[in-house]
């Protein structure tokens, strides 16, 4: 017969045999179908009892390794543990025995106080709504920390839907928990710092910690150098909400030392610290929560602090501090390049000589003053200061001679300076002022004084010397409309002095004019050039000695069909001014090449050579030998000479050295114009490879009756003989003149006393044809 279990599904087969054969067949059958459904029950039942033991032993197993706490406990006011399972003691710290046995603890015993409440109107909400509940809160555990834990559970009811008892599971989420409140926590500063740089970037910071981490007051400090430490200058400082004024401080004493120290300093209660900018904050108002983290740089040199207090002990200090490491690690970035940008700003915007700012700081200062609502007062008064000779200070003295005359000027303007004056270097040896709140009235007096005093003698170390300044001033806006005309109006006005030698001037409008002017007449000189329309005179020059012809020189004119014959006074400083003069110099090369070779192909002599005028710009050209041999291609370098002035070799003397030698060895004959009018240094004299002095005429106009530009007159000549070089005198108007000059040793002349300049063909007519003519003649 079949046995079956106690659902009816089969669970194996009775059978019952015998060896010989049965009386009564009906009775057999019967008794094998009872046993059969006895033994089918039987089984049945101890089947299934086998199979709740063995999912008891797995429970059991499960219950008490799980990781975290399974429980019952009654719906009551304390929750009256019934069951708690073996993890409950890694989880709480109190050995379950506590919760069972010995009915100590109870489970709200666990909650944190301002987390039990709420927690206890959720479950009760959840239990009549007969829902499963699902919590985050804080428990304290044994020892008194305070983990996050989440717990899930449910009320079990009877058959008529009395609740029995709650049963649920517990498990520590805390690291899980502070990480995402770490990472709400920068999220919400993230967001809310929008300055990524610069001065608002630490303030937002410091405020949007102390809000995410609800601390009372924050701070960034900074060192004032890596490593260096033992003082903190304020970046941001917040109290209560409010930015407060930044502010140093030594940091000996204070709990920042130990930041400094330890790299993190952590107090959750007892701090005990006053509240940055203590001096408005009452003594008894100190603060007792206290996280501090270092600020390292990319070497791992301290160069800050970032810190939160709180009035109230700190709760999560974890949390703190983790927020602070990860800001700290942006604000440390952000002052390590404000750092390198605060250094490159110097190297930018400041003058290395003197430390005040250069040009481009000015041209920025500048616009900062044009902006509206710059606060002028009665007007902004610029003042370009020039020194004048200052190479020479630079060539006798030495350069650190004339850096430190550099350096003193400009304290010198600095002590000059009220309020938001500005001082700047602009080049070589020109200053600018800027100085506001000056009114119109007032300007020729203020440019008066400070014309006065630095006219006074600067100490330099144990020295003293005298300076010579020019100075132009201009007005804003009484004589300028914008600022930036302002500059330029100086500028004319520095111009006017320079030229003037009249030492300061200030702008007016006459001036301005006169610049007009001179810009008109450049655009004119520049069509002439273009359109061939200039003229090259030649003036002879002669052998004081013998009388005869030695060569001439070749003199620019212009005549303009408006203006007549314009001085090359006028047109030649204007020419340079603008560096049309280089043009201009291609233009005469070529055009005195030119003719040489015309009188030449004509078979009219030229004796000696032509000298040709170049000027002190056209040294500046790295190429000029190039294109000084390329422009004169049409004779031989032995028929020209090439005239240069002192102050073009001044510039860059070494590079003139370089050319003047590059030039002679190409067969040109080198001569100084106007030598004595600039400064010589005797030691580049030696270097240049010059032929010949040209004394300046200004000495030969009163060697007369002047004894001293006699001696002068004297002194150059000798100084040419031991230097093996020749002089010619220009200028020469008169016989006395001549005779005077022959006397002394002077090598040849030129001056109206022979022949003025004059064009080409009057100088063959007079100088070449038809024979070669002799002064003496
Ligand atoms: P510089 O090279 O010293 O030329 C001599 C100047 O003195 C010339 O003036 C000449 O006309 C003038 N002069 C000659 N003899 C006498 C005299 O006995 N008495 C007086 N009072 N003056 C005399 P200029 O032609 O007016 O030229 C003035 C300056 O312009 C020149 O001075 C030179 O520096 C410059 N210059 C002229 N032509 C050129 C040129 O083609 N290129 C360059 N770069 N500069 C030139
Ligand atoms: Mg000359
Ligand atoms: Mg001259």
């Amino acid at each position: 017969a079949p046995m079956l279990g106690p659902d009816k599904e089969s669970i194996g087969h009775l059978a019952v045999l015998w060896n010989q054969p049965t009386d009564s067949p009906g009775l057999a059958r019967e008794l094998v179908r009872i046993a059969s459904a006895q033994a089918g029950t039987e089984l049945g039942r101890r089947r299934a009892a086998g199979e709740v033991n063995e999912s008891e032993r797995r429970l059991h197993t499960l219950m008490n390794h799980l990781p975290g706490m399974a429980y019952q406990c009654r719906d009551d006011d304390v929750w009256t543990p019934e069951f708690v399972s073996g993890g409950t003691q890694a989880l709480t710290g109190y050995p379950v025995s506590d919760f069972t046995e010995r009915r100590r603890i109870n489970l709200a015993d666990l909650y944190h106080p301002d987390d039990f409440p709420w927690v206890a109107d959720e479950v009760a909400r959840c239990v009549t709504a007969r829902e499963p509940f699902a919590l985050i809160y804080r428990m304290v555990r044994a020892d008194g920390e305070i983990r996050w834990v989440w717990e899930r559970g449910q009320a079990v009811e009877d058959d008529q839907g009395n609740v029995l008892r709650l049963e649920g599971f517990i498990t520590d989420v805390t690291e899980q928990q502070q990480s995402e409140r770490v990472q709400k926590a920068v999220l919400q500063i993230a967001k809310a710092v929008t300055a990524r740089s610069g001065r608002d970037f630490f303030t937002q910071l410091v405020n949007h910690l102390t809000l995410a981490l609800e601390a009372d007051a924050g701070f960034i400090a900074t060192c004032p150098g890596p490593g260096k430490c033992d003082w903190l200058e304020m970046k941001a400082v917040i109290t209560d909400g409010r930015n407060r004024e930044n502010y140093g401080f030594a940091v000996s004493g204070l709990p920042v030392e130990q930041v400094l120290q330890e790299g993190v300093y952590i107090v959750n209660e007892g701090a005990n610290a006053l509240f940055p900018c203590h001096e408005q904050s009452r003594e008894t108002d100190r603060a007792q929560g206290y996280v501090g983290w270092r600020l390292d740089d990319s070497n791992g040199k301290p160069i800050g602090v970032v810190v939160i207090m709180s009035r109230q002990p700190l709760l999560d200090t974890q949390l703190a501090l983790s927020v602070l490491q990860i800001f700290g690690a942006g604000a440390a970035g952000e002052m390590e390049r404000q750092a390198t940008e605060a250094r490159i700003r110097r190297l930018a915007f400041e003058d290395t000589v003197t430390g005040i700012p250069n040009r481009v700081s000015f041209m920025q200062e500048l616009e900062d003053w044009a902006a509206p609502g710059a606060n002028l007062g009665n007007g902004l008064l610029c003042i370009l200061l020039d020194l004048r000779r200052f190479m020479e200070i630079n060539d006798t003295r030495g350069f650190n001679f004339g850096d430190e005359v550099l350096q003193a000027v400009a304290s010198r303007c600095q002590q000059q300076l009220t309020g938001n004056d500005f001082v700047a270097r602009l080049g070589a040896d020109e200053f600018v002022l800027l100085l506001s709140h000056v009114a119109p009235d007032a300007v020729r007096q203020v440019v008066g004084r400070l014309f006065r005093v630095m006219s006074d003698p600067l100490a330099i170390g144990e020295d003293s010397v005298s300076i010579e300044t020019s100075m132009g001033a201009s007005h804003f806006p009484g004589d300028a409309s914008t600022t930036q005309d302002l500059f330029r109006h100086a500028s004319i006005a520095l111009h006017h002095a320079k030229r003037g030698q009249t030492g300061f001037s200030v702008f007016d409008r006459n001036m301005a004019d006169d610049m007009f002017r001179r810009q008109a007449m450049h655009a004119r000189f520049c069509q002439a050039l273009e359109n061939d329309e200039l003229q090259l005179h030649y003036q002879p020059q002669f052998d004081l000695a013998s009388g005869k012809l030695t060569g001439a020189e070749a003199l620019c004119r212009w005549h303009d069909a408006e203006w007549g014959w314009v001085s090359p006074g006028e047109f030649i400083p204007l020419a340079e001014e603008r560096g049309t003069i280089v043009e201009l110099g291609e233009w005469v090369l070529r055009t005195a090449s030119l003719q040489l070779r015309q009188w030449q192909d004509r078979g009219i002599h030229f004796p000696g050579r032509l000298s040709i005028n170049v000027s002190a710009r056209q040294l500046d050209d790295p190429n000029l030998v190039t294109r000084i041999v390329e422009k004169s291609s049409a004779v031989a370098p032995e028929k020209l000479g090439l005239e240069l002035t002192e102050s073009g070799f001044m510039h860059d003397p070494d590079q003139a050295v370089r050319i003047t030698h590059a030039l002679t060895d190409a067969g040109f004959e080198l001569s100084i114009d106007d030598f004595g009018t600039g400064y010589s240094s005797l030691s580049y004299l030696r270097r240049f490879a010059a032929d010949t002095l040209k004394i300046d005429m200004s000495f030969v106009r009163d060697m007369l009756n002047n004894n001293h530009d006699r001696a002068i007159v004297d002194t150059i000549i000798a100084m040419a003989r031991t230097l093996g070089m020749q002089t010619i005198a220009e200028g020469v108007e008169t016989l006395d003149h001549a005779n005077a000059l022959l006397a002394l040793g002077c090598d040849q002349a030129q001056g109206y006393y022979y022949g003025r300049p004059v064009s080409p063909d009057e100088f063959a007519s007079a100088w070449l044809e038809p024979r070669q003519k002799s002064a003496n003649e």
